[in-house]
């Protein structure tokens, strides 16, 4: 099947509320102009060099969200363009983004990574780091970023129970974080394996790459 009629049959699945990102990653410039010629603007990918490279000559509208772990000293190749952060897990992560963000007099959206799986292998914040970044001094002091949400990867399992339980648990510290800011309103989870389950769990936003886009043969 083409990616066309892949993009048309996965969003015929999703509710209205759901956002659909088109990962893109390791994926060659035509792959995501055949996306967008089906009417895709919203991509994600997880290497920051990589999707400069694909901004830089691909449709000035596409709406680019960076999915992967974000190292800091690569922050500035992003920071003019990057629509939204998924993967924030560090007060010292959100200053650069903010510092960054600063010198082309943007604000940033940034999702915090929540850890939910059971592999230590999953990069996130658990609730306590959570609570204690947003209330420390120097977070609030930062104007150039803006968290509006929550993202997180459920355990690489074929227990679906487990990821069901998973997600649960992240919609949960997700609507007491909704109760006390008002930006908050994204909920990535879910990607090509278990965005169905993510989506009756409470996601609004989904990642999905080989579903559109077939397999990936590098990373
Ligand atoms: C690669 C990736 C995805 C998409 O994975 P698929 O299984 O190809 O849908 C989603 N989220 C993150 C963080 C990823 O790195």
């Amino acid at each position: 099947m083409s990616i066309a009629e892949n993009l048309k049959n996965i969003k015929a699945t999703l509710p209205a509320h759901v956002t659909l990102v088109a990962v893109s990653k390791t994926k060659p410039n035509s792959a995501i102009q055949e996306a967008y010629d089906a009417g895709q603007r919203i991509f994600g990918e997880n290497k920051i060099q990589e999707m400069a490279q694909k901004w830089e000559v691909l449709p000035k509208d596409i709406q680019w969200h960076m999915i992967g772990h974000v190292q800091r000293n690569k922050v500035k190749y992003m920071a003019e363009f990057v629509q939204l952060i998924h993967g924030v897990d560090s007060l010292r992560l959100l200053k650069e983004i903010d510092k960054q963000a600063k010198k082309y007099n943007r604000i940033i959206d940034c999702l915090l990574q929540m850890h939910i799986a059971e592999e230590d292998t999953k990069f996130g914040l658990d609730e306590n780091e959570l609570h204690q970044l947003l209330t420390s001094d120097a977070f609030t002091e930062l104007k150039n970023v803006k968290i509006v949400g929550l993202m997180g990867m459920a355990t690489f399992t074929d227990d679906q129970n487990q990821i069901k339980r998973e997600f649960a648990q992240l919609k949960t510290i997700y609507d007491a974080l909704k109760e006390k800011i008002s930006d908050v309103k994204i909920l990535s989870m879910g990607m090509s394996g278990d965005y169905k389950i993510a989506i009756e769990e409470g996601s609004t936003m989904v990642r999905i790459g080989s579903s559109i886009f077939g397999k990936r043969t590098l990373h």
